[in-house]
Formats: structure tokens, sequence, C-alpha cells
């Protein structure tokens, strides 16, 4: 079997992966990078773009739909699905081919197979065998579905749902986390009926009550039904609908069923238990520094227990490689990762909901302050509000802890939160800050300001 040495070899091209492979070639590294499908992974072909161009597209049709309660004559004459499609996938491939690009002129030597993990630290392709310094496994996620709920006909996942050539007249989404709601919002938009069933008690179960609470709040004024705290029971589908039943005993007959119930490890079959990797029901467990209990294998992304997103890959890579490298990078505060649902209204978040930090801090305060006062929420007519959470009493000084946020567009306030928490930052820190009038970004320093104890647009 050939061999070939490396520094560094990485299983998986996604986002975690990827990232890695660039960061380590940046600093001196020979890389080996292994990649069955496509450079780029979930988020860039099947998840965080495409579902963020058909979000767009959708806001664009309430916009069309909605012109003319401000005076704009427009109206919604249709959904092509076909032109969405090649707006969302022109999107793709040009990222990707800048990807491709990017990879290319880093020297990383892009291995298109697929890979096997084997101990202690080679990965193999076909008859190649790649044999690294170091191993950083990357393999990512897959759609999960419920026992007994086939995937395949009307019953979709994400990887389908991203892909459809028309719009359905009834959908009903399986699960109300970030997936779920996102789809429901886009389906809405594009004119179908939507029905989300979640069986915890609320909608975004993992973001603070607060935003379940105005998301609900938001979706019942957009007519997109949801009922939460039951249980899916089946699915039977036929040519012409499928039915879902719930354990209550009702019916949903729909066109199409979105299952959006999570995403789990792409760990089988990859040689990992064989190499002896330490893992808990099918995830990749790894220490704070990412290291596996095997010797100079390291793993991330959405196959390390914690949150599934992008991003988090992109910093677990860039911290890996680092690591490696004899840097020392800082641990990454898993609470200090962005969180942003792109649903209409978006709901963000950063650091502890209020249950979390009273745990973790006793005392608290929490504040919310309504995009009602904004300005520039009122020229966009969303509501919402921002509510942030100080440790210690009122009265008291202490860092902001938790910082979660409903409205349209909010999402694009998280790099300031981010740094607000991340930063250990008191409201009055950022009340001294000005921040731009009318922006929405005010509501954040308005916000501070009412925690700091000197409201301005708002009751105290
Ligand atoms: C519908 C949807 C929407 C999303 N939206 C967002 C969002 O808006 N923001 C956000 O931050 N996150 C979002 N995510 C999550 C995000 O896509 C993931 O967290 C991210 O892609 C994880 O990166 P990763 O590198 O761990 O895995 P992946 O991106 O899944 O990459 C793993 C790669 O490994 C490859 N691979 C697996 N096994 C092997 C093998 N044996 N040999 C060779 N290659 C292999 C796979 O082909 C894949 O390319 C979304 C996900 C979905 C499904």
């Amino acid at each position: 079997m050939p061999e070939h040495n490396a520094d560094l070899v990485v299983l998986g091209g996604g986002s975690g992966g990827y990232a890695c492979a660039l960061r380590a070639a940046e600093l001196g590294m020979s890389v080996v990078l292994v990649e069955r499908d496509k450079l780029g992974g979930t988020c860039l072909h099947w998840g965080c773009i495409p579902t963020k161009a058909l979000l767009h597209a959708a806001e664009v049709a309430d916009s069309a739909r909605e012109g003319e309660k401000i005076g704009v004559q427009s109206s919604l004459a249709g959904i092509d699905m076909a032109g969405v499609n090649t707006y969302k996938d022109g999107v793709v491939s040009r990222l990707y081919k800048g990807l491709q690009g990017l990879v290319k002129s880093r020297k990383i030597t892009l291995v298109e197979g697929t890979g096997r993990f084997e101990g202690p630290n080679a990965v193999v392709v076909g008859e190649d065998r790649y044999v690294g310094k170091k191993v950083v496994l990357a393999t990512g996620s897959y759609s999960k579905s419920l026992p007994g709920l086939d995937i395949g006909g009307r019953v979709i996942t994400s990887n389908e749902a991203i892909r459809l050539d028309h719009v359905p007249d009834r959908v009903v989404v399986l699960g109300g986390g970030v997936i779920g709601v996102e789809f429901a919002s886009v389906f809405k938009s594009f004119g179908a009926e939507v029905t989300v069933v979640e069986a915890l008690p609320r909608l975004v179960p993992n973001e603070d009550e607060f935003a379940s609470k105005l998301l609900e709040r938001a979706f019942r004024r957009r007519k997109i039904t949801f009922k939460t705290g039951v249980k899916f029971t089946g699915a039977k589908q036929t040519d012409d609908n499928v039915t879902v039943s719930l354990e209550s005993g009702e019916e949903i007959e729909a066109d199409l069923l979105l299952v959006a119930v999570g995403r789990g490890p792409n760990t089988a079959n990859a040689g990992f238990e064989e190499a002896g990797v330490a893992m808990e029901r099918g995830f990749v467990l790894a220490d704070e520094r990412l290291r596996t209990n095997l010797e100079n294998v390291y793993a991330l992304g959405d196959i390390v227990p914690g949150l599934q997103l992008a991003h988090r890959g992109f910093q677990q890579g860039i911290f890996v490689a680092e690591d490696i490298a004899g840097l020392n990078p800082p641990v990454i505060d898993e609470a200090g990762i962005p969180r942003v649902t792109y649903c209409e209204p978006e709901v963000a978040s950063v650091g502890l909901t209020e249950a979390q930090a009273r745990e973790k801090h006793g005392e608290i305060q929490t504040l919310t302050y309504d995009l009602g006062g904004n300005g520039k929420s009122q020229i966009l007519q969303t509501q919402g509000a921002i509510k942030l959470i100080k440790a210690g009493a009122e009265g008291t000084q202490g860092p902001v802890v938790g910082i979660h946020m409903v409205g349209a567009r909010v999402g694009e306030l998280i790099g300031e939160a981010q740094l607000v928490y991340n930063w250990d930052a008191q409201a009055e820190d950022v009340a001294a800050l000005v921040h731009a009038h009318p922006t929405q970004n005010e509501a954040f320093g308005e916000a501070h300001l009412a925690l700091a104890g000197k409201p301005l647009h708002s009751h105290s």
C-alpha cells in the first residue's frame, strides 16, 4: 500500500476540517485533507448557505407581498422555484470555487475519496495510506430521523428541502429547533400552510424562554401553526399526501413532512471504534483542547458534543492547528459562541440563559428592552426585544453574562453582543459607547444604558 507522510492529515473537508487545514498550512505544515463528497461540507452545500439563500428569497417575497402596507404598490405574483434554486446554487458555486482556490493556493493536498481512520495516526483512502504526525477527525453530521420514520417520498430532511422544485401547499415540520423553524419560516413566506410539531414544551427549546415566547407570538401573527409538548407517533404516505399522527390522537394531512429532529455524528464505519477512539452515543469525546483519548489525534466540529454550528467548527479548526503548532491558543468558551436562528423574526443569543445564569451566579439581574422604542425597528415594522442578563444583584457591579434578542435582522447585532459577553463587559462599559442613530444596533446600546440605570428611550 503506497504510504504518504504529512505533518497533518485531516479527515473531512467541512467547516471544521478545512479551517484546520487552511490554518495549519498557513503555519507552515504539510497538510493532507481527505473529503469524500464536496469540499465545504454540510454548511456550504446542504446547510448554512443554501438555507440562508432560501430565507433571503423568503424575505423578498414577504416584502413584495407586504409593500402596500407602506405605500409601495407591489404584490407577490408567485414563487418560481427554478429561479430561486438558480440564485441559491449560484451563491453556493461561487463560494465553492473560492474555497477550492484557497485550498489549492495554500498547497494543501486534497484527496478525494472516503477515508478510514487507522490507528495510531493514519487515514486510508482506497489503496493509499496517509500518515500524519497529527490526525484530525472532522467527519461532521447527518440528519437524524425517528424510529420507524423512513425518509423517502413525501417524508424529507433538510437535504431534500433545499432542492424542492415546487412550493408545497401544506407542510408539517417535525422539530421546532433551529432548522425546523427556519424552514417553517421559508415555507410560510413562499405561501405554504405550515404546522410545526415539537415534543418539548416550546419552540427553539435550547434558547432562553423569553426568545421562545416572542418567536411563538410572531409565528402566531404570521399564521404559522405550531403544536408544542406533543409527541409524533407516526406518518403514512400515499401518492397524494402524508398523514402525520400525534400522541394526542390528532392527525394532520400534508403534502410534505420535513423531519428536522436533530443531527447525529457521522462516525460509523470510519474506523474510529476499531482504532479505540473514545466515543459516547456516536460522538467522539475530546477534552477542552480537542484531543481525543489517542495520542496525536484530535476531533472537532459536529462529531464533538456541543453546539453544531459552522463557526464553532471554524474556530475549533483554527484552535487545533495553532495548538499543534505550539501557539498555545486559549480554550474556546462554548457559551461564548454566538447562536443565530435566521427565521422571520430572527433569534440571536450569546452567553447563558436566565436559568443557566441563575444556576451559575446565584443572584442575577435581567433587563428587557422592547424594540418598540427603537426607531429603525419601527421603520422596519418589526417587533421584538433584547434581554440582558447580568451576574450579581441589582445595584452591584457585574458582567453581562447573557444576551438574547428577537426581531427582524437581530442576527446582525450578535457581533457586538459576543464581544460584550466574551470580554466580560459590564453594562456601564457598553453604555459609554456611542451607537449610531437610527440603527437597530442603537437598541443594543439603549438596553445597556437601561441596565446601567440610565435609560434613554425606555421607562426605568
Ligand atoms: C439545514 C442546515 C442549516 C444550517 N445552518 C447553519 C447556520 O446558519 N449557521 C451555522 O453556523 N451552522 C448551520 N448549520 C450547521 C453546520 O452546517 C454544521 O455545524 C457544520 O457544517 C459542521 O461542520 P463539520 O466540519 O463538523 O462537518 P461537515 O460540514 O458535515 O463536514 C464533514 C465533511 O466530512 C466528510 N466526510 C465524512 N466522513 C468522511 C469519510 N469517511 N471520508 C471522507 N470524508 C468524509 C463529509 O463529506 C463532509 O464534507 C446548518 C446545518 C444544516 C443541516
